[in-house]
């Protein structure tokens, strides 16, 4: 997939402008609050319909605007589309893919990224809540009934949590206890096998890149933990539901006592190691920051596999956190499909790569 060309009308800083891009690397540098991260927004937005930085639309639409327009031509399954976004704060956002009607879920039918940003340097060391978080949004692009499971098990978890905070003051609400409880159950039993599916390959795309990546033959890893009781996170959803239902039934009163869910697919974890022990413990910065690299590049892979693309490879700002080596490896030997890098100006980046470069300054695009 590959974004040809890109046209902005009152997105973010920018007023009126228009990009295009080369369909191998292209390094977007320029000096602080220029522009480009939120050029890379945009581009992001053509795959999810939404922002990485806010849920809100009317942050995207420019100072003194009341509306917001992404433009974009792109390629992908082998034909040249056009995709309109338009933002109307208050109103619900209208998108076009050549002209139809489609929902925000729908393009990732047509555009897929996988995108990393100076947050995503903390998937190894932080909580497990960011690596659930790139499992959540890679399954959810590839597989659109993933996201629908994943809006109701937040739904019901929401529920139940506040059934678990004011039992005692109104026990009434304990009537409905155990049908919360089931449904989350049933939910969780349905993304389990899902996550187990995408942590194999995850784990089996990344060992490769990582030991090419790091230079040092390091063996990267990656284990999907789940429910403690489930003994087969691949077995069939009904097997993998009455196991968890041995963890609910158990943990019940600890619940009601805790005022927490403790049972269910929202403490799931990747277990993250490097030549075989826990990275989380033992990786030095620069070997956190490659590994968290290399899972975005096997998330890449996996992409590939799946629609015959690579998803389009949004590096926000990653560069000055590596050394040169590393750099070198980002900026000229990540293979195949298209990949959008931002920097700053003045690491000389931009003459080290063999792809296009673009310089951004306040809200204009020039390249
Ligand atoms: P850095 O190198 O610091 O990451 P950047 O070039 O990535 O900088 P951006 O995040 O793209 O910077 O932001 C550029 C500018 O856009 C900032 O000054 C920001 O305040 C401004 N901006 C953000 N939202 C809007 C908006 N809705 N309307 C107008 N300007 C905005
Ligand atoms: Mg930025």
């Amino acid at each position: 997939m590959i974004v040809r060309k890109i046209a902005l009308n009152g997105f973010r800083n920018y007023e009126w402008e228009t990009a295009e891009f080369d369909p191998g690397t292209n390094v977007i540098y320029g000096q602080n609050a220029q522009g480009k991260t939120n050029l890379l927004e945009s581009v992001y937005m053509l795959s999810t319909g939404r922002s990485f930085r806010t849920r809100f639309d009317k942050e995207l639409v420019g100072f003194g605007y009341s509306s917001s327009e992404i433009l974009a031509e792109v390629s992908s399954h082998e034909r040249e589309q056009t995709i309109r976004l338009l933002l109307q704060p208050g109103q619900t956002k209208k998108i076009q893919v050549n002209g139809v009607r489609k929902t925000a879920g729908e393009l990732a039918e047509v555009v897929n990224t996988v995108l990393f940003s100076p947050d995503d340097l903390n998937l190894i060391k932080e909580g497990a809540a960011q690596r659930r978080r790139l499992m959540d949004q890679a399954i959810s692009q590839i597989r659109p009934r993933y996201a629908e499971i994943l809006a109701e098990f937040n739904r019901l978890y929401e529920h139940k949590t506040r059934i678990l905070k004011d039992w005692r003051e109104k026990p009434s609400l304990l009537d409905t206890l155990d049908e919360f409880s089931d449904g989350m159950c049933r939910a969780s039993a349905q993304l389990i096998r899902y996550r187990a599916s995408f942590a194999a390959r995850l784990d089996e795309a990344a060992a490769p890149i990582h030991r090419e990546f790091s230079g040092e033959g390091e063996e990267l890893s990656l284990r999907y933990t789940t429910v403690s009781t489930v003994t087969d996170p691949c077995a069939s959803a009904k097997e993998i539901y009455y196991e968890i239902c041995e963890h609910q039934e158990k943990h019940r009163q600890a619940e009601l006592d805790s005022g927490q869910c403790l049972t269910g697919a929202h403490k799931d974890d990747l277990d993250i190691s490097i030549n075989g022990r826990a990275a989380r413990s033992y990786a030095s910065q620069g070997q956190t920051r490659t590994a968290a690299l290399s899972v975005k590049l096997a998330e890449r892979e996996i992409f590939l596999a799946e629609t015959g693309e690579y998803p389009i490879l949004l590096l926000d700002d990653v560069l000055s956190e590596l050394d040169m080596r590393r750099q070198e490896f980002v900026l000229n030997r990540i293979g195949g499909g298209q990949t959008l890098i931002t920097c700053c100006e003045d690491e000389g980046i931009s003459r080290r790569t063999g792809g296009k470069v673009l310089f951004v300054e306040n809200g204009r695009i020039r390249g």
